[in-house]
């Protein structure tokens, strides 16, 4: 890997301005050849607890900034962010494995965050009551709620953390990060840039460790942390949220999905595959919102299919950072097994593969662009994210079947589906149980929108005007007047 800023690539934490190394290391791999990247500092308690002391410190001086103070830094970061964007996209697939276009693309998605909360935190405005007694005149004050932490997933390296930060170093609080231990290197790059934006000392602080869950009882039960944000999987949100309950934080919980896509029989065919390939096959499969459920109406099943498996055949397997590569190899080898156990469950209970279903000669971690038909509610791969490049198709007759089908989960993170019927489209969109619909489209994200699930799937919203306010406490104020 040729970086041409070679400061981005750094390997120990980042705590109060400084690198800071422990005493252990552990390696970062290249998820498309195996080869190891750096070895990466592998912290322990101690630094979780001095970043958290250091962020309370500069909580002070940070949060009496003026908002514009806040923005004018945020806003070099986002510059440098950009001017940096050719290392940072190579230093994304080469930690993560996703192709550069889709790397550069999440440089520039991650990017907007930073723009979007430098501009948004302006915007922060308390209110004046209407005042019930003549005696008291009552207004509410928004405040940054203090020291966050942020644990966050491999799968964005650089935006499911700028979604988080970004707002929250926005609202004047300071932040404590965890990066998953498959992609430390992009947080570290960012850091970087912090820095030389002019972030001063102890606002945003990055422990990179392999000990996730020895540090994550630090970050979700220390007495200094106000508030938690995590993105992940649901069987640890769980435990974060228990462990956030002892001293009640406030927390963001963006969790799984169970995604259903689902094509009416009036939706348009070239818009459906379009729509579907993108949420289906974006990042190899692996992303929170990824259509893992692929419900079609019988009436069109054929033609759809035929159009979808065509679609499916003109996507590119390789190492990311070759030309016209689409699926880049999956995160690790736990990755791969998941998939072959869900695919042996369906096609034992009856599925049928008709392309793909294999690992792929490139290496271990590549695996075929795979279709399986004829799903059922009974197998695993209807109730558990798939995260690969996995179609799971399944039949429905009308608009009831698809409804059922969509919201038997107890997921609630993302649902697509195509119809041109207007009608049809309020009437779905209202019933589906899910925090994001994506109507005749399959990519929904974007800083300027509220990104977020209910159910099992979590609760807050990442982006939009909402955003914000998972960082701030509204404190009411009442004046008594003579
Ligand atoms: P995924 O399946 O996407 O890897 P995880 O929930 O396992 O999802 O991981 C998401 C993030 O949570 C990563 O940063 C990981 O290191 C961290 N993590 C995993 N287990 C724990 C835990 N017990 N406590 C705190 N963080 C954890």
């Amino acid at each position: 890997m040729q970086l041409v800023n070679t400061s981005l690539l750094q390997s120990s934490s980042f705590i109060n301005n400084e690198w800071v190394s422990s005493a252990g290391t552990f390696p970062v791999f290249n998820p498309a050849t195996g080869e190891k990247i750096i070895d990466v500092s592998d912290a322990g308690e101690a630094e979780a607890v001095q970043a958290i002391e250091m962020a309370t410190k500069a909580f002070v001086t940070w949060s009496a900034l003026t908002a514009k103070e806040r923005s004018d830094i945020l806003r070099k970061w986002f510059n440098l962010i950009i001017e940096n964007t050719n290392d940072l996209t190579l230093l994304l697939t080469t930690e993560q494995g996703k192709p550069l276009a889709e790397a550069k693309g999440e440089v520039a998605y991650g990017a907007s965050f930073i723009e979007w909360f430098a501009e948004e935190c302006r915007r922060v405005y308390g209110e004046v009551i209407p005042t019930p007694a003549n005696s008291k005149r009552m207004l509410t004050l928004q405040q940054p709620i203090g020291v966050v932490t942020a644990i966050t997933p491999w799968n964005f390296p650089i935006a499911m953390i700028t979604r988080k930060i970004a707002p929250a170093l926005a609202a004047g609080c300071t932040v404590v990060l965890k990066p998953a231990e498959d992609t430390p290197l992009c947080a570290l790059a960012l850091a970087w840039l912090a820095k030389e934006a002019g972030m001063p000392a102890g606002v945003l602080n990055v422990v990179t460790t392999l000990k996730a869950a020895e540090l994550g009882k630090v970050l979700t039960t220390h007495p200094l942390v106000k508030k938690v944000s995590f993105t992940g999987s649901t069987e640890v949100g769980k435990i974060l949220m228990g462990q956030a309950s002892s001293t009640v934080k406030k927390m963001s919980l963006e969790l799984g999905g169970n995604a259903p896509c689902i094509i009416f029989d009036d939706a348009d065919i070239a818009t459906a595959v379009k729509g579907t390939i993108a949420t289906k096959y974006r990042n190899a499969g692996q992303t929170c919102v990824c259509a893992n459920r692929i419900l079609v109406q019988k009436r069109i099943y054929d033609s759809f299919m035929k159009a979808y498996t065509e679609a499916v055949t003109q996507l590119v397997i390789g190492n990311g950072v070759e030309e016209g590569v689409t699926i880049g190899p999956l995160i690790n080898e736990e990755a791969i097994n998941k998939i072959k156990r869900l695919l042996y469950d369906a096609t034992e209970k009856g599925g049928v593969i008709t392309m793909g279903g294999k690992q792929h000669p490139l290496g271990e971690l590549f695996f075929e662009t795979t279709i399986i038909t004829g799903c059922t509610t009974d197998m695993l791969l209807s109730q558990e994210e798939i995260f690969g490049p996995v179609s799971a198709i399944y039949v429905f007759e009308d608009v009831a079947d698809a409804i059922a089908l969509a919201n038997n989960t107890q997921y609630g993170l993302a649902a697509y589906f195509f119809s041109e019927n207007i009608n049809r489209v309020w009437q779905v969109a209202e019933q589906l149980q899910y925090g994001i619909i994506g109507v005749n489209e399959g990519l929904i994200s974007h800083a300027e929108a509220p990104f977020g699930g209910i159910k099992e799937s979590g609760y807050g919203k990442e982006g939009s005007s909402y955003g914000i306010e998972e960082y701030l406490v509204t404190k009411y104020v009442c004046i008594g007047v003579r």
